[in-house]
């Protein structure tokens, strides 16, 4: 029988009804075998996720503030989901959160506190499912520098679930070598879900969350994209780093190395496909050339000018360095014979920018440097791109139409990617203008 790990999102088991949906979802494979899930999320937009619930509780327990009224409303969540499930576990709840309460008093810390979520919703599934649970204490181990121990994890994970037939095991934290409890960043049950996924070995890491995974580009700007069935790992870094973001980055690594697919599903649209991040693709099975189109505003374009730059040794890294110096790292490097252009995030630049500009000056002695506080830029990523002749016209023929000035362009020799730099007010219309003529028009 193959095997598969199964992660739920906060908002897939925000309430009794979520709970009702995943527990079909979990019986209706048999293959489903080993779950993760996150804390209670939002049940509405204005909601507040149990994780920052007691984020906010513990804080003011930590202050030695009153937090009882808090502490109570988390209570309610999770009372509210067993008593509506009709789950006999209310004393079973009350013992845990009395060992909370005193946890609090005692200054557990943060993390300690913020893994309560999981923890809980790990016991009240695990009983809903009849699975057994398995504490991510006892299996997920973090070193002393705080970085995971993926191999020493993996092991554990491994000798304690190969036994069971089924489990669930609560994401987003581990234990450190003093036993204390560690998360990981926000959003990290993904990465639970990706090490139980790569220690069991499993077919498929299934992540259950409430969109039916990528869409072409983002429905805040083009209304019901179309769906992106499969993509390859190096696709999605591509789009997740220009701001494309469903899963976990982090998560990536422990199955891409396992060679271990990912599927983004939807717990509310089962039905739904979902996308499949996959090592390799054949190119042939994009609909479109394009895969994604993402893309971020609050760019800073620094360009410097200096006659017979190109044969003066040295000069590229001196303007790197004055960079590198006042911690600001650079997004794109397009050059000219004598000009080179630096490309970097606003907040970091504007931060430091008149030493920054002072170090250039000094080391580099410019002719010119001109600052564009304005640039938003456009990542279209498609590995069948590669195959296709004419796919950067198509892209420039689209925005000529669509009348947006290209300000900068950027062509990794991967051909996976191409970067278009554009006016921040531009940048909507842009996405627009691809989409329509990659999937709308399917040119
Ligand atoms: N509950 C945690 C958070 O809100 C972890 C997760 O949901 O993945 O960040």
């Amino acid at each position: 029988m193959s095997t598969k790990v199964v992660k739920f999102g906060g908002s897939s088991l925000a309430d009794a009804n979520q709970f009702v949906k995943v527990a079909k979802i979990i019986k209706s494979d048999e293959s489903r075998r080993y779950v993760v899930p996150s804390a209670p999320g939002k049940r509405y937009s204005k909601d507040t996720k149990v994780t920052d619930m007691l984020y906010a509780c513990y804080d003011a327990a930590a202050r030695g503030a009153d937090f009882t009224e808090m502490f109570e409303a988390i209570v309610a969540r999770y009372m509210g989901i067993v008593r509506e499930l009709g789950l006999p576990i209310e004393d079973l709840l009350v013992r845990e959160f009395s060992t909370i309460r005193m946890s609090f008093l005692a200054r557990a810390g943060r993390d300690y506190a913020a893994s309560r979520g999981e923890y809980l919703n790990g016991i009240v599934l695990a009983k809903y499912l009849g699975f057994e649970f398995v504490d991510a204490a006892e299996v997920i181990f973090f070193g002393e520098d705080g970085k995971l121990k993926l191999k020493e994890t993996c092991h554990a994970v491994h000798e304690r679930l190969s036994p069971l037939k089924n489990a669930v095991v609560p994401g987003f934290y581990g234990s450190m070598p003093n036993d204390t409890v560690k998360t990981f960043s926000r959003g990290g049950s993904d990465i639970t879900g990706a090490i139980v996924a790569a220690a069991m070995n499993a077919d498929l890491y299934e992540n259950w969350t409430d969109i039916s995974g990528y869409l072409v580009c983002d429905p805040r700007i083009v209304p019901d994209p179309e769906p992106v069935n499969i993509i390859t790992y190096r696709e999605l870094r591509e789009l997740a780093y220009m701001g494309a973001q469903v899963f976990h980055e982090d998560a990536i690594f422990p199955v891409r190395q396992a060679g271990i697919p990912i599927n983004i599903r939807n717990t509310n649209r089962p039905e739904d496909e979902g996308t499949l991040i996959v090592e390799e693709a054949p190119e042939d099975t994009t609909p479109y050339v394009i895969t994604g189109i993402a893309g971020k505003k609050g760019f800073v374009t620094v360009t410097i000018e200096k006659d017979m730059m190109n044969s003066e040794l040295g000069f590229g890294r001196r303007v790197l360095e004055a960079f590198e110096d006042h911690g600001v790292s650079f997004e794109h490097m397009p050059s000219g014979i004598d000009t080179m252009s630096i490309i970097v995030h606003k907040d970091e630049f504007e931060a430091v920018e008149k030493e920054i500009i002072e170090d250039i000056k000094t080391t580099c002695k410019p002719d010119r440097i001109e600052i564009d506080r304005d640039v938003a830029l456009l990542a279209v990523v498609g590995r069948g791109m590669k195959s296709q002749r004419g796919t950067a016209a198509r892209i420039f023929a689209a925005l000529a139409h669509a009348k947006v000035n290209v300000k900068m362009i950027d062509q990794g020799s991967s051909e996976l990617n191409v970067i278009v730099g554009v006016r921040s007010e531009d940048f909507e219309t842009s996405v627009k203008a691809v989409y329509d003529i990659f999937v709308v028009q399917k040119l």
